[in-house]
């Protein structure tokens, strides 16, 4: 009999976590690569996604093992269906009667390790995840007596109690919160200057790599995705590699275009780092430290530096804070009743709108599009046409290298897709293709034509945001940043409106009776 098992799982890759407090090397290790995670039919995950989670585990555990501890690795070649079959054969190999672990970001996954301890009777210690600025219960004593909480005073809450860019006198650096009206210009008409390629454009070189893929192709074979090339850090070295990039070549672009896309450009100056902060290889702390050098070494200027520190500290654990205090209501909400399914488009990017053909080929190629791109194309689209929120939001996770619950679904299913009826955020996310042509170059690009909402040539996104606007147009008069879009409807005149709902209904036919997801004609 052994007295703990510690449980490793795939995002908890972090050498300084609770789970190695207090261990000692005759302590077991359990890590396991499960199909659950990454076959089962609701959820299947990327190859880009899959090769990165799995890659990451293997190299932690060999760390751990030169380290000195005992790994039980279980390698997806042992076909392993869930966290529970796993621990079952540990545990039928050696009885143990306590299982540590972290708590997992997936409460689906906290629930699954609760029902197999209660079923055999072994303890279950859930150790807290010090992988965040946030403590236990703060996010909790922070909503006290609020109805609608919103990022940016929690954001504020975090720079002031951590005294992150805060003057001697209490005030911002700088004297304001917040410099995002300064982070929201498109480019200017030559585009993107002087954007370096990530560093690690020789992943696929790298032996863990090469065996991980090695295993995919025979044992996971109809993943979706591509793998022309891999730039993720799979360990915490090339992590740290990839912030210092960031750093040095990127940081002090950040700013100015970070809502900005361009035409084949999937990176731009954002700083890819989401993926390793997620797999746990960099803690934010020490992002927004080297953030804050830079800014103290003149290598970037504050918009940038702020902008940057309030994705990292603001919106992610304000994200965190709100999956925890939702946990149970994420699986079914759909607050505006969606009811389409998802265009296949969605999985091969075989559509005629330049700007999702843009956006999901560079998710098939690489697992990644930065915010606006998740938010205000591909996410948008969704919204506009009505695909079942659960349907969007399991495309989100099968497909991003970055995409674990805790964090995906409230991104997806509220903040984009508006399923919780506005408790993330003050309005539903809309806009037309007039959004897309100014902070991008995609329309000069694509057959159909941003400013218009009827006819042959309009744009779907055009169509279908008005016929938004009249389907829920009771909800949106209520709220005041869009009541004046419902009005705008009303006035147009009944003949155009008539043609806008035409069209929106041809789309509509057309995107159900795809024949073939090869031959898309929107
Ligand atoms: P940068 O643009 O360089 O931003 C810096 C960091 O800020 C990111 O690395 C990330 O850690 C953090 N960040 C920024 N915005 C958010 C946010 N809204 N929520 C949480 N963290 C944020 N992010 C994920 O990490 N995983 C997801 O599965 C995920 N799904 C999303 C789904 C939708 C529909 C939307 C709209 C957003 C989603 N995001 C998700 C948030 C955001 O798009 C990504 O964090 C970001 O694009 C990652 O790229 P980057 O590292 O280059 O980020
Ligand atoms: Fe997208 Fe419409 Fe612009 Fe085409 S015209 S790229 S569909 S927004």
């Amino acid at each position: 009999m052994s007295d703990a098992v510690h449980l490793i799982l795939g995002d908890q890759l972090d050498s300084n976590s609770l789970i190695f407090k207090d261990i000692s090397y005759s302590n077991r290790i359990v890590m396991a690569e499960v199909l659950a995670e990454s076959i089962s039919k609701q959820r299947p995950s990327s190859r880009q996604r899959s090769v990165l989670f799995l890659t990451a585990m293997r190299e932690f555990s060999k760390q751990l093992i030169e380290d000195g501890h005992q790994v039980e690795y279980f390698n997806i070649r042992q076909a392993i269906e869930s966290f529970s079959e796993a621990l079952t054969i540990a545990h039928k190999k050696q009885v143990f009667n306590q299982l540590k672990v972290v708590l997992p970001g997936d409460e689906q996954v906290r629930l699954e390790l609760k029902n197999w301890c209660n079923q055999n009777r072994v303890q279950l210690v859930l150790l807290e995840d010090q992988h965040f600025l946030t403590r236990p219960g703060e996010f909790q004593n922070w909503m006290q007596g609020k109805t609608q909480p919103r990022m940016e005073y929690w954001y504020r809450h975090l720079r002031k109690t951590r005294n992150i860019l805060i003057q001697s006198n209490g005030k911002p650096v700088g004297g304001k919160w917040n410099y995002d009206q300064d982070n929201r210009r498109p480019f200017s008409k030559s585009g993107p200057q002087n954007i370096i390629e990530p560093p690690l454009t020789n992943n696929l070189q790298h032996p863990t790599v090469k065996q991980v893929i090695e295993d995919i192709n025979q044992y996971l074979p109809n993943l979706n995705g591509n793998l022309k090339s891999f730039p993720w850090p799979i360990n915490r070295t090339q992590a740290q590699k990839q912030l210092a990039h960031f750093i040095d070549f990127k940081l002090a672009n950040f700013g100015d275009n970070q809502d900005a896309m361009w035409q084949e450009q999937p990176f731009l100056f954002h700083s890819l780092l989401s993926s390793s902060l997620n797999l746990k290889l960099l803690h934010p702390q020490e992002v927004i430290d080297a953030a804050l050098a830079a800014y103290a070494n003149e290598k970037a200027p504050l918009n940038s530096v702020e902008g940057f520190i309030r994705q990292v500290i603001g919106w992610r654990e304000y994200i965190r804070g709100l999956y925890w205090l939702q946990k149970s209501n994420w699986q079914n909400i759909n607050f505006l009743q969606a009811s389409h399914d998802l265009p296949s488009f969605y999985w091969n990017g075989a559509t005629e709108m330049n700007c999702l053909s843009q956006s999901i080929k560079q998710v098939i190629d690489y697992g990644y599009g930065h915010h606006i791109q998740r938010l205000m194309v591909t996410g948008l689209f969704a919204l506009l046409y009505g695909v079942k929120p659960q349907q969007i939001e399991a495309w989100y996770l099968s497909m991003f290298v970055d995409a674990v619950a805790w964090v995906e679904q409230p991104n997806t299913l509220a903040m984009s897709q508006y399923a919780d009826g506005g408790f993330l955020a003050s309005k539903p996310y809309i806009a037309s293709g007039n959004y897309i042509n100014r902070m991008s170059n995609y329309c000069k690009h694509c057959k159909y034509k941003y400013n218009l909402a009827s006819g042959e040539s309009a744009c779907p996104f055009t169509t279908l945001y008005w016929d938004f606007v009249k389907r829920h147009q009771q909800h949106l008069e209520q709220n005041p940043r869009l009541s004046m879009q419902v009005k705008n409807w009303l006035n147009k005149p009944k003949e155009e409106q008539t043609k806008i709902l035409q069209r929106a209904e041809y789309l509509r036919t057309q995107l159900m009776n795809q024949p073939d997801e090869k031959t898309c004609s929107i």
